[in-house]
């Protein structure tokens, strides 16, 4: 079913390898025109490579989203009508030892680059007078907390604050923005701690007793990036085997 991505161009943001490729592959099998946007180039070029040899458009460009200039240079002359800002980073210690570099590294990349991001991309769609779509990849770190996480979990609940004031002002220009909370999703980096007793016991206290998948964002992925989402903005949706209803 095409619910109008197809035709489409889309950004996704830290594409480099984990969910981005993810986002940016089932982006493009939906026929999207998808560029993707990393620090490391080389990997990017592999996964543009690969997509293009099955049939589907794709580029990708150098980008740091702790760097004005960096964003600045993605938006020079191209428009976007769907973003995804995923490009995160985890920066995990115990409060009392945090250094405020730790702090500031986390904040650049989690919070003001998303803003960086996410602000460029409705400046372009309302100057070509046209909506679009941005998917703000949250966790639901930003919804409630864990241990060891202070900085991580305070960027993505100030990402879920912005993704609604961001929706308030921008809808009058069609642009929709929406935030992605993700719960923990199984990946070859978090393997070996989900393989631990600890890891187990965590996976224990989610009601459904198991990791999510990476193809199980692709529907709620769709969802906001696609016209299936017309009417949603603003909002914040959670893909976390119910792990935020777990039992108090
Ligand atoms: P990952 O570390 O594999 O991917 C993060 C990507 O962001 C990497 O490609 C990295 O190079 C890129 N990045 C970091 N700093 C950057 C910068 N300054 N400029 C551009 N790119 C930069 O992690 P992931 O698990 O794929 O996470 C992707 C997003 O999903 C993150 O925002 C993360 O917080 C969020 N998330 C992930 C999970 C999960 O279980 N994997 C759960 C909730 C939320």
């Amino acid at each position: 079913m095409d619910f109008g991505v197809h035709g489409k161009t889309a950004l996704v943001t830290g594409a480099s390898g984990g969910l981005g490729v993810r986002f940016a592959t089932v982006l493009a099998e939906a026929g999207a025109r998808v560029t993707l946007a990393a620090r490391r180039t080389a990997e990017t070029e592999a996964v543009v490579a690969r997509l293009n040899a099955a049939g589907h458009q794709a580029d990708c460009l150098p980008l740091d989203v702790t760097s004005e200039e960096s964003v600045e240079a993605v938006f020079a002359g191209r428009t976007f009508d769907i973003v995804v800002n995923n490009a995160g980073i985890t920066g995990a210690g115990m409060a009392l030892e945090m250094t405020a570099e730790d702090w500031d590294r986390v904040m650049a990349t989690n919070l003001r680059g998303s803003f960086l991001v996410a602000q460029r991309a409705a400046r372009a769609l309302k100057a070509a007078g046209r909506g679009g779509s941005v998917i703000n990849i949250a966790s639901i770190l930003g919804l409630r907390v864990g241990g060891a996480v202070l900085a991580y979990t305070t960027s993505k609940a100030a990402i879920v604050q912005m993704t609604k004031a961001m929706a308030l002002e921008w809808a009058r220009y069609g642009i929709r923005v929406n935030a992605l909370c993700p719960g923990y999703i199984e990946t070859p980096l978090n393997a070996d701690f989900f393989a631990s007793d600890a890891g187990q016991a965590l996976i224990r206290r989610i009601p459904q007793r198991r990791l999510g998948r990476e193809e199980e964002l692709d529907g709620p992925l769709l969802l906001l990036a696609s016209d299936a989402g017309s009417y949603i903005t603003g909002a914040t949706l959670a893909v976390d085997g119910g792990h935020l209803v777990s039992s108090l």
